[in-house]
């Protein structure tokens, strides 16, 4: 079997692209780098089963060619981040939609099979809790950037399922909630990553509006285990299906939980969230995801527990730290 991983030196794409070399599967990883980064994918390189592309995958002619040698296409090249999101809107809807339009299209010719990630933000700002995936969606106006992800994305997903009905292309679509795990930057807003390294600097811990609003934070490990398993099962093409753990927790608690556990002194701050973003920033402020759908196909959903995840994340970021801190200091006396 051949892989090809759109963005696959990314944060969840180097965990799959990882996942599929240990089954003994070949892997084609393409990514530009806007996001990912070469040192998530320095170990596997040396892999006689992986092939690296670090371009562009707008490039139609490398892309074609890359999904004719691939048996599976994992699409997980996107902008990501919400602070990434509003700062860069053009980018943002560009690269969502025409990456998935080309992809699709690449895909079409010999119907190979394509795992679309697409996220927990279509959703919108419904409030109740475990959202399903055939749920109505609520999005703010077109005047506030942050739904112009939610919205190209959702357009990614109804492109995908036009070509599974339309040109019997097998697509599987994943809902991913907060995944979180070693390898994710805090470089474009995430906050697990974002409280660890505050926790571990010494600096404050920022909490964004009251910190009431709750997440869902799922293992990247389990959420590549439910991605693996969704592509190999037959009555998953054509659906969109929920990847994430249930388990809920408020923003306030998880700063409480990434203190106490990294045995910070950092004091925990409140911005608004027009410090934090932009004037007019909304945010989701329950997000749940109902994980039956996921279960039925699979049998399988992420449920490893966030103590278990911040503790890892904390010694990934010390190890980090001890990297770009030399051993041994420069003895810079003269003698
Ligand atoms: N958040 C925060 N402090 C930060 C970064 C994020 O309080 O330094 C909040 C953010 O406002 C949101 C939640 O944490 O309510 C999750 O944010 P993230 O960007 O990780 O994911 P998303 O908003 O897409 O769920």
């Amino acid at each position: 079997m051949t892989a090809l991983v759109t963005g696959g030196a990314g944060f969840i794409g180097s965990h799959l692209s990882e996942t599929l070399v240990a089954r003994g599967e070949r892997v084609i990883i393409l990514d530009d780098l806007s996001t990912g980064s070469v040192t998530n994918v320095r170990h596997l390189r040396t892999n006689p089963l992986v092939h690296c592309y670090f371009e562009s995958m707008m490039e139609r002619t490398l892309l074609c060619e890359l999904v004719d040698e691939a048996d599976v296409v994992y699409h997980l090249a996107a902008a990501v981040g919400v602070r990434r999101i509003i700062e860069s809107p053009v980018r943002t809807i560009e690269t969502n939609v025409k990456g998935t339009e080309l992809v699709l299209e690449c895909a079409s010719k010999k119907k190979k099979t394509v795992f679309i990630a697409s996220t927990s933000e279509v959703y919108g700002k419904n409030v109740h809790a475990a959202f399903r995936e055939d749920d109505d969606i609520v999005l703010g106006p077109s005047s506030r950037s942050r739904w112009s992800y939610a919205t190209s994305k959702l357009l990614d997903e109804f492109l995908a399922l036009a070509y599974w009905k339309e040109k019997n292309v097998p697509v599987v679509i994943g809902r991913l909630f907060n995944t979180v795990g070693p390898r994710q930057t805090g470089r474009y807003g995430m906050v697990l990553p974002t409280f660890v390294r505050q926790a571990l600097e010494g600096t404050p811990i920022t909490v964004y509006g009251n910190g009431q609003q709750t997440r869902c934070f799922g293992y990247v490990g389990d959420v590549v285990e439910s991605i693996v398993r969704l592509v190999s099962c037959p009555a998953a093409v054509g659906h969109v299906v929920n990847i994430g753990s249930d388990k809920e927790i408020s923003i306030t608690a998880l700063a409480e939980l990434i203190k106490a556990r990294a045995q910070s002194a950092s004091p925990i701050q409140f911005l608004s969230y027009d410090e934090a973003y932009a004037p007019g920033f909304e945010d989701m402020l329950r997000r749940v995801p109902c994980v039956e759908k996921l279960m039925s196909l699979i049998c399988f959903r992420p449920t490893t527990g966030l103590t278990v995840i911040v503790d890892e994340v904390i010694e990934y970021v010390r190890g980090e730290k001890r990297k770009a801190t030399p051993a041994h200091p420069l003895n810079l006396s003269v003698a």
